[in-house]
């Protein structure tokens, strides 16, 4: 449950023009009548030949008619009767759409023969990955505070790339048990090809502090058919020149330093495995710097680190990698870009033209 109520007039306002859009993210299976509005179309309730369309002036009232299944006499009936919401469902998920959901509510395709090899358990994964990206919002809505806070208090108030979005209220689970909700900041992990593969969610309290629970960052499961290997959040569009770090907050923190358009794996073994996408000539790897350990004896960030350049060059591309020069603090595991950005400032990162030099090295 969303923790605020629309008002139904007023929702009904702002749908009035553009139900298009409104039909064709919340319904998927509306598309076809949508782009073809007035024509003839397969019901996509009950099927057959051509006895379902919507409105020539659907935009206006978002309403259709199916000779079998019914008149629909504006968009809320319509959305009531094919994806089985209730009233007041349906008034919030319009509300959430108009208040600015993404652009695009299913990238997780659900449609059945797409995918083959996906399992029963693949199309309930999907599911739970599409409504959770359907209920978010950009960082920039009136609900979206805490995310703010969260990011102003890490000291990466500047400028936050619209592939991280927002969500008021999710379920934080553990053991497949309902622990609590919170909002929380969301991010696609795409694979090699950029397709959406799972959410990366960073769970917080209101008040913009990480929320208490076992794993504050976590990401949902992914449809076994999708690969994450070699796969990234892609915070903004790369140039012939990217640069990747392991945790999303460290690559706000280089761009904000640098400039240069820097994707985040998530971790580092997301890292190691990370394979750039076609066009990216320089990767500039900003490594984690952690304490050794007996697993790592060179520290695990840096060791992924080590591991992607040398996978890189091996690929024809050129690639460096850099760790923070700061000590690790007593009773901490590591440092890393974000801790250099709020001790130093842009004045603690690499020059480009040191960027180049290092790249002409092989690792
Ligand atoms: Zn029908």
């Amino acid at each position: 449950m969303m923790k605020y109520e629309y008002q139904a007039s007023r929702v009904k306002d702002d749908a009035r023009g553009r139900w298009q859009r409104v039909l064709s993210d919340l319904a998927p299976a509306l598309q076809d009548a949508v782009a073809k509005r007035g024509k003839h179309v397969p019901c996509p309730v009950h099927g057959g030949r051509d006895g379902f369309r919507v409105f020539p002036d659907v935009s206006e009232t978002g309403g259709g008619v199916c000779n079998t299944c019914g008149y629909f006499v504006d968009g809320f009936s319509l959305l009531m009767w094919i994806n089985g919401w209730d009233f007041g469902q349906t008034i919030r998920e319009v509300a959430q759409q108009l208040a600015g959901a993404p652009t695009s509510s299913v990238p997780w395709s659900t449609s059945p023969g797409v995918d083959r090899s996906g399992s029963p358990d693949d199309t309930t994964r999907r599911e739970q990955l599409n409504r959770t990206w359907r209920e978010s919002l950009p960082l920039t809505h009136r609900e979206a505070e805490p995310a703010r806070l969260y990011l102003a208090r890490r000291g990466l108030a500047a400028r936050v790339p619209e592939a991280l979005r927002f969500h008021p209220d999710l379920g934080y689970y553990a053991d497949q048990r309902l622990v609590g909700r919170y909002p929380a900041i969301l991010a696609q992990v795409t694979g090699q090809g950029g397709d959406a593969v799972t959410l990366h969610r960073t769970y917080l309290t209101v008040d913009g502090q990480k929320a208490p629970v076992d794993a504050p960052k976590k990401l949902m499961r992914h449809p076994t058919a999708k690969q994450l290997t070699g796969g990234a959040i892609r915070l903004v569009e790369p140039g012939s020149r990217l640069a990747v770090t392991e945790g999303i907050e460290t690559a706000l923190a280089v761009i904000e330093a640098t400039g240069l358009p820097t994707w985040a794996t998530g971790n580092a073994h997301l890292l190691e495995t990370f394979v750039p996408p076609p066009g990216v000539r320089q990767v500039l790897v900003f490594a984690d710097k952690d304490r050794p350990s007996r697993q790592h004896p060179s520290g695990h960030g840096q060791e992924a680190a080590r591991g992607l350049v040398t996978r890189l060059w091996a690929m024809g591309i050129r690639a460096g990698a850099i760790a923070p020069g700061l000590d690790i603090p007593d009773g901490s595991k590591g440092v890393d870009w974000l801790d250099v950005f709020n001790r130093l400032g842009p004045a603690g990162f690499p020059a480009l033209g040191s960027v180049d030099t290092l790249l002409t090295r092989a690792a």
